[in-house]
């Protein structure tokens, strides 16, 4: 669509809105009331998964002190959103996974745990943002330190019963959305449906499966990629050398990205106090940070000269991962590299002030903060922070052996924005309200 006949359509819109806030005095006012602009050009939604309280509170006691504040402390206002799901029947379900959390604001509406941008009790797709703002002329984008077919970037681009079904080998917990059942695919085959401009991430591993039914079948998803066009890279050198003529498709690693630091993991008991590793060995050097890849990201989307303005989805995935395995090293070390990327974002919208810029989690994790002389059940270690203090790391929500994968939370989790209609994330509100406040921003229709 052409830059004026999007205005116009919007402006019809905004319109109609207008009205209608006229005649309703206590409706909250939308910000631009020209008439023929949405509130914001470009939305970055950054994700810090299994980001709660707990966890941003042990990477700034770690980095920046107790009285310090990081990045994502410094939007200009913040409040909180609930996480809980639900089941077949619409009931509640208080602890949330990703795929739920993520579809909660990528669709507007809940769903069961594992499944991703489907209804909770028919198993329909669900239209998302990102497929929102394409049709309406926007660029838009995922970034992630995860594979790209899992269940946060999935909820962008495609619709499976479940999120275990990343290519199209794993189709085993999805049978309605195979292709050979007239369905649309794995995730990864999906997601390039989609088309997105800029998809930047892991699962090299879930590209390379080959497509089983329909026309491409015998090709893997990779060479489908190639074959429609995708500019596909494998380090920083390649994707610095991008183009914004052709989407492109990055791929830095067979799964999760290699995390940025590492340290001893918590043990029962206990640990001797350490200080964490902050140069993975077994990060390949050629690979990009999470604030690099959301970098060219908003250089390759802000130079789609076809393009109206964009959304971004920027996910730090391993926050999670690494909280799951009780390795606060691993789980601080993702949470200041994401927080590195919300600079990078904020950067971005200093100099382009229609940018709304929202940092948020999809679900609290097991991390405890506790008194030093505590001596908590399951597992713990002592880090001495960079002010020179212990700090007590309890992970106590699953068995003490290693591999007893500890548990997301209930627990509303923090939310903060700058930009235009930054003052919707004030207060308690639903998970699900982030999908109406980035789609009015944008004026998606
Ligand atoms: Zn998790």
């Amino acid at each position: 669509m052409r830059r004026t006949e999007r205005r116009r359509r919007r402006g019809a819109v905004l319109g109609t809105a207008l009205v209608v806030l006229l005649a309703a005095p206590a409706a909250p006012v939308v910000t631009s009331v020209s008439g023929d602009r949405p509130p914001a050009d470009n939305v970055i939604l950054l994700i810090g998964d299994g980001m709660g309280d707990s966890e941003i509170a042990a990477a700034r006691n770690y980095s920046v002190g107790a009285s310090g504040r990081l990045a994502m402390d410094t939007l200009d206002r913040s409040g909180r959103r609930t996480t809980a799901s639900v089941d077949e029947h619409g009931d509640p379900v208080y602890v949330t996974d990703s795929a739920a959390g993520a579809t909660a604001w990528a669709t507007g509406r809940r769903t069961v745990n594992g499944r991703v941008s489907k209804t909770h009790d028919t198993d329909r797709p669900l239209p998302t943002l990102l497929e929102k703002a394409r049709r309406q002329g926007l660029a838009t984008g995922s970034v992630t330190t995860a594979s790209l077919a899992d269940a946060t970037p999935a909820a962008l681009a495609a619709h499976v019963s479940d999120r275990s079904c990343k290519g199209p080998e794993d189709m085993a917990a999805c049978p309605a959305d195979t292709r050979a059942a007239g369905g649309a695919g794995s995730v990864a085959e999906q997601t390039l449906a989609a088309r997105p401009d800029v998809l930047l991430g892991g699962g090299g591993d879930h590209f390379a499966q080959t497509v089983r039914d329909g026309p491409h079948r015998g090709r893997t998803v990779l060479e489908q990629a190639l074959a429609e066009g995708y500019h596909v890279v494998r380090d920083r050198a390649a994707l610095r050398a991008a183009r914004p003529d052709r989407p492109v498709l990055g791929l830095f690693a067979a799964d999760y990205l290699h995390v940025e630091w590492t340290g001893k993991p918590a043990a029962p008991g206990g640990t001797a106090s350490q200080r964490c590793a902050t140069r993975n060995p077994a990060r390949p050097a050629g690979t990009p940070t999470l604030a690099e890849s959301t970098s060219a990201a908003l250089a390759l989307l802000t130079a789609r000269r076809d393009r109206l303005g964009f959304f971004l989805q920027v996910e730090g995935a391993s926050i999670d991962d690494r909280a799951h395995e009780a390795d606060p090293c691993g789980q601080i070390g993702e949470t200041l590299a994401f927080d590195r990327a919300v600079s990078v974002a904020r950067a971005y919208a200093a100099r382009h002030p229609r940018t709304l810029v929202i940092v948020t989690a999809d679900h609290g994790h097991a991390t405890q903060i506790l008194p030093d002389d505590a001596r908590p059940p399951g597992r713990s270690t002592t880090l001495l922070t960079d002010e020179g203090r212990p700090m007590l790391l309890a992970y106590a929500t699953s068995t003490e052996q290693p591999g007893g994968s500890q548990e997301h939370t209930g627990v509303p989790v923090p939310v903060s924005a700058s930009g235009p209609l930054a003052h919707r994330v004030l207060g308690l509100r639903e998970n699900t309200e982030l999908f109406t406040t980035v789609s009015e921003a944008l004026g998606l229709g």
